[in-house]
């Protein structure tokens, strides 16, 4: 009797345990077409014993998700400057395995910007500015690299605003012939005071003035899928706020380095600036 007490405790105790898994698991899933090249997300389909695999790029932990009696999947953003050729995951389990991918070759269009007068400070900044860029690069940067375990939407995004697409993604830049990085977000032009939606539910991670960005919010939308939102005229959400698909997050302004106003969209995954279309359903594609 004593001995089939102490299975009982035993079984109970493994059952936590996989209801802890369990929870862990997220459940909603995102369908996105394979893009296996710079800028975009690789599609990676594997198997898993485990409840709940992690996977990793570079070390960095990738949006994991289940494929309803069917198999994992992993969401891999792929760095713009990546070198095309072929690319591994890690898939964290009972086991630790290796899946190999692709990267293929994409062209990006060029532009060239003449910056001229008060816009000269953001090509050129001075000491006080390069001071204050400085300590605004680490909140920038966590920011980016945040991971919560969870999904936080259980849907496609939708378009944060409805203006005319000016600059899009990956676009190769200079700003007075000097080459900058190529661009990470899509540009949409608009007058000052337009509202921004956001385009997934999400927890609003940073929202405050920045020296390039100007007033910029971060969402959150869980596994290391963050949007972002600069050059806002208005920020209207705080630090930590929830907030649902269609919900005004702020409004286009031309704060930050902008010669214009305009919403400069980005998405990151795996801490990697990928093409914002990728996540948008295809009847709202841009
Ligand atoms: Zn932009």
């Amino acid at each position: 009797m004593e001995n089939y007490t102490l299975i009982l405790k035993k079984l109970k105790k493994i059952n936590v345990i996989t209801l802890l898994l369990l929870s862990n698991i997220t459940l909603a899933n995102i369908n996105i077409e394979n893009t296996p090249i710079p800028g975009g997300i690789a599609v990676v389909d594997f198997q898993s014993n485990h409840s709940n695999p992690k996977s990793f790029y570079n070390n960095v932990p990738v949006y994991t998700q289940h494929i309803k009696g069917q198999h994992w999947q992993a969401l891999i953003g792929i760095p713009l400057l990546t070198k095309v050729g072929e690319k591994y995951i890690t898939i964290k389990g009972l086991s630790t395995q290796k899946i190999t991918f692709t990267v293929y070759r994409h062209h990006y269009k060029e532009q060239h910007i003449i910056l001229t007068g008060k816009n000269k400070k953001y090509v050129n900044p001075n000491l006080k500015h390069m001071k204050r860029i400085k300590r605004e690069r680490p909140i920038l940067s966590k920011a980016r690299k945040l991971f919560s375990e969870k999904s936080l939407f259980n849907d496609q995004f939708v378009r944060p605003v409805k203006g005319v697409v000016t600059s899009p993604f990956g676009l190769k830049r200079f700003y007075n012939e000097q080459p900058r990085r190529a661009h990470t977000g899509i540009d949409f032009a608009g007058n000052i005071g337009t509202p921004i939606h956001a385009p997934a539910d999400g927890k609003v991670i940073l929202a405050g003035h920045f020296f390039f960005n100007g007033n910029t919010v971060f969402i959150d939308h869980g596994q290391g899928l963050i949007s972002v939102y600069i050059h806002m005229n208005k920020h209207l959400v705080k630090q930590g706020q929830l907030v649902k698909q269609g919900d005004k997050i702020g409004t286009i302004g031309q704060t930050g380095r902008a010669t214009g106003p305009h919403l400069h969209w980005g998405v990151y995954l795996n801490q990697t600036t990928v093409s914002p279309n990728l996540l948008l359903s295809v009847s709202d594609e841009i």
